[in-house]
């Protein structure tokens, strides 16, 4: 099974070009889109979620069974093999867990009731929320509401499922399961995780993309990309009064606290006079990349 989206643009109607003709193809297994805020990525998920229309370019999901949809027309067909969670997932905080979800397969056209009790039971058991099925989802807790918004998204055994920004306001822990439960579902469908937060690609993720100002800027295995970084990072530590001058002489490509001093990371093809080498890591590709792309980001 694949996705395979082909120069796909958007401009909104207030002049922002979100995608400026975004080419990526998508495999079995998680798939992880990063980008900073404002990248494009929620809008390239709406589109292939198909609640977005695109302005050109095409998006084909293949292999289904031979099938070959063009999710940007065949959208009931798309929806029938696709599961979404988006970035703010709102709930009923009045109605139980197991009803809501009932009523979800209802929606989703799971009308015989024992067929319908037998899945919501089992999903609530896949994301740890059976004992909890009779409480309002109101009381629940931000990573009950994410894994109850993973049961919806699973409702009716979907091939392609998207998530979008899935653990900002979760704890370590909260992520930790969520992280857990996202990797036992990519085994056998295609899951695009889309989050601004490096580390849950590195945890999760065979295959990725970094997009930004509405462009893919690096696409690939994350240890290949990794890879070819070797050699060209540069560290530092310096006073934060410093890190301008750094700027203007060498291609800083990320600055964070480390104990009350700035660690900085450079890149360079040769050494650098005052800096160690480093060995690369995937927060370095993400900023080599995206600060290639925009001039200035601070951590
Ligand atoms: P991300 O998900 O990576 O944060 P978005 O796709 O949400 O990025 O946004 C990309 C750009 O499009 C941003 O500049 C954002 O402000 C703009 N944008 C997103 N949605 C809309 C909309 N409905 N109307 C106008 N501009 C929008």
């Amino acid at each position: 099974m694949q996705l395979e989206i082909k120069d796909l643009t958007k401009t909104y109607s207030n002049g922002v070009r979100a995608l400026k003709g975004v080419n990526l193809t998508i495999s079995q297994g998680m798939f992880g889109l990063l980008g900073p805020n404002g990248a494009g990525k929620s809008s390239l998920m709406r589109t292939i979620a198909t609640l977005q229309e695109a302005d050109s370019g095409s998006v084909r999901l293949t292999g289904l069974a031979g099938e070959d949809l063009n999710v940007l027309t065949q959208k009931d067909d798309v929806r029938r093999v696709l599961g979404y969670l988006p970035q703010e997932f709102g709930v009923y905080p009045r109605v139980t867990a197991e009803t809501m979800l009932d009523h979800i397969a209802t929606l989703k056209g799971i009308a015989n009731g024992r067929e319908r009790k037998a899945i919501v039971e089992g999903l609530l058991q896949k994301v740890n929320l059976y004992q909890v099925r009779k409480k309002n989802l109101g009381t629940f807790s931000g990573g009950m509401k994410q894994r109850f918004g993973i049961a919806q998204a699973l409702v009716g055994n979907p091939r392609l499922i998207i998530v979008d920004e899935p653990t900002a306001g979760l704890d370590p822990a909260e992520r930790n399961r969520f992280h857990n439960l996202l990797s036992e579902i990519g085994e056998n469908t295609i899951v695009i995780l889309s989050t601004h937060i490096v580390e849950d690609v590195t945890n999760l993720c065979s295959d990725m993309a970094i997009i930004c100002l509405g462009e893919v800027v690096a696409a690939g295995n994350p240890n290949d990309l990794v890879r070819d970084l070797n050699g060209k990072i540069w560290q530092t530590f310096v006073e934060k009064s410093e890190i301008e001058t750094y700027r203007q002489s060498h291609r800083v490509i990320s600055t964070q606290l480390k104990g009350g001093k700035t660690r900085l990371h450079a890149y360079s093809d040769l050494p650098l006079s005052g800096f160690d080498p480093v060995t690369p890591d995937l927060e370095d590709v993400y900023f080599a990349k995206i600060t290639e792309k925009m001039e200035v980001v601070t951590v």
